[in-house]
């Protein structure tokens, strides 16, 4: 294959993993569902099993769990567009960001957690770390170098989630990751808002990248499934604790992530731009008080956003004015025709829900309601005839 180094991000995503194609000619590699490998003779087998201890994971695989050829396909594709030294696909979003976690934290250990975090993931540190004696302590996402004093002897982890998936707070990666360092712990960054075509944080100086596969990665609403990519001084632990709990997701959704991968930076270029064309008009609408969108000039977090990232997606919060009640935004979310009510986002179809962000230590600015928009790729001023319906409905109630 061409010298990978030399191509843009976007010939890439067209390129990548297709080394395993099976010499038939056909331009995708095959699915390959799998449990048992066959082995030529117990040398084969010894060498194969030799090979993934000494911690190469690629083909040739040794047993199903190790990873399919349809699973490495993804996987190596996924390694080559964050610039990391290896990646995992596993059942959930939700699975890779507990084990990115559980993968570095032992009994007495305590883990740093941004306030603005996806819920399941708060829950599972507040919830299910606790019971192994592993401390979470949340703080404020745009804390900067403050960070410094939340370090105790014992922190082994800092988790980090930017922009946050409702409140879209921009994190300060390099100079989190930078602390985190200096004091022996391990970063990790849910990075599913901006996809590995508009952030590379392991180029910032995170150890390990997170996605919820399920959303742009995919991109149509027919799967679930996460991903981690390590750098290598963080590979071999994440490796272990995913191969000990016995971790992978199925050929199938690999296969249709490889192919969400495809399409994904003209997908992500028309979800961008019907977001940008909801919030034009989401912004003239007088119960709009903000608009959660880090690409937007007066975002708090733009230009952290300009200095890091690539692009901007779809996905964006509305904060609505304080006189707006919150039957009359059920009201108008009830009555949508286009937009559909359902969590998870990042697929073809535009969604909208309410919101209600938890917060532990750093309380939202008090405002109305708040809903969230996936912005889909239907036409914008069909999605915006729908809105404007909606704000009638909002105004009369
Ligand atoms: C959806 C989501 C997840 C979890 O992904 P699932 O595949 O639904 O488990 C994790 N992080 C963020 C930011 C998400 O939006």
């Amino acid at each position: 294959m061409t010298d990978r180094s030399r191509l843009q991000p976007q010939t890439l995503l067209t390129t990548l993993g297709r080394d395993g194609a099976d010499g038939s000619g056909f331009v995708n590699p095959p699915l390959v569902r799998g449990s048992t490998v066959l082995h030529a003779s117990l040398d084969d087998m010894r060498e194969r099993v030799r090979r993934r201890a000494g911690g190469d994971d690629s083909m040739p695989v040794a047993y199903g769990l190790y990873g399919t050829p349809s699973h490495h396909a993804f996987c190596d594709a996924l390694t080559a567009l964050e610039a990391g030294h290896r990646s995992w696909a596993l059942p959930s979003g939700l699975a890779a960001c507990t084990i990115a976690i559980l993968a570095y934290v032992r009994q007495g250990d305590h883990v740093l957690v941004p306030d603005s975090v996806y819920s399941p993931t708060r829950r599972f540190c507040r919830d299910t770390l606790a019971r192994y004696g592993i401390e979470t302590s949340f703080y404020a996402p745009r804390i900067g170098a403050d960070i410094e004093r939340q370090f105790r002897p014992t922190t082994r982890l800092l988790f980090m989630e930017s922009p946050g998936s409702l409140t879209f707070e921009v994190q300060d990666l390099p100079l989190l990751a930078q602390i985190a360092r200096r004091h022996g712990a391990v970063s990790v960054v849910d990075n599913t808002w901006a996809t590995p075509l508009y952030l590379q944080p392991l180029a910032l100086g995170v150890d390990v990248s997170v996605h919820a596969a399920t959303k742009y990665i995919g991109g149509h609403s027919d799967l679930l499934l996460g991903t981690v990519t390590a750098n290598q001084p963080a590979w071999p632990a994440l490796r272990e604790a995913i191969h000990q709990y016995g971790l992978i997701a199925s050929p199938d959704d690999c296969w249709l992530a490889l192919r969400g991968l495809r399409s994904m930076a003209a997908r992500l270029a028309r979800h961008r731009e019907n977001a940008e064309r909801l919030i034009g008009w989401l912004r003239r609408q007088p119960e709009v008080a903000r608009v959660l969108y880090p690409a937007l000039a007066e975002d708090p977090g733009h230009a952290l956003w300009r200095r890091d990232f690539r692009g901007a997606t779809g996905l964006f919060g509305v904060v609505l004015a304080e006189t707006v009640k919150e039957r009359a935004l059920e009201v108008m979310i009830d009555g949508l025709r286009l937009f559909g009510r359902g969590y998870s986002w990042g697929g073809f179809e535009s969604l909208l829900i309410p919101t209600r962000p938890e917060r532990t230590v750093e309380p939202l600015p008090p405002s109305g309601p708040m809903f969230r928009i996936s912005a889909g790729l239907e036409d914008a001023d069909d999605l915006i005839a729908d809105l404007r319906e909606g704000f009638d409905r909002l105004r009369a109630n």
